[in-house]
């Protein structure tokens, strides 16, 4: 099973808790460094592909100023189709994650 850490900070200047993947120790260079970036993307909002988070949506920010923190979402990040982030195998790798016991 994947574990996973926290670390809070601020999205759009909602406090904010993010839950990303640790780093795989026994996978690929490659997958290490696609989880990697994407657990940089979710906390910075930007890749160093240059993909970004995409901003709140009106009815996300609706729940957020009348739930406060009630509020669950996954991050949407339009990675570059060449980074590590999106490659077959780290895409592959998370979705086993699923399939996990
Ligand atoms: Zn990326």
């Amino acid at each position: 099973m994947p574990e996973f850490d926290v670390f809070t900070g601020s999205v759009e200047g909602v406090n904010t808790a993010f839950v990303v993947p640790s780093l795989p120790d026994n996978a690929s260079e490659l997958v290490r460094e696609g989880v990697a970036r994407r657990r940089i993307s979710m906390i910075n909002a930007v890749c160093p592909c240059g993909g970004r988070r995409a901003p709140l949506n009106r009815a996300m920010r609706r729940r957020l100023k009348r739930g406060g923190a009630q509020e669950f979402a996954i991050a949407d990040i339009a990675h570059e189709p060449d980074c590590p982030a999106v490659a077959p195998e780290t895409v592959a790798h998370i979705l086993g994650w699923r399939w996990a016991t």
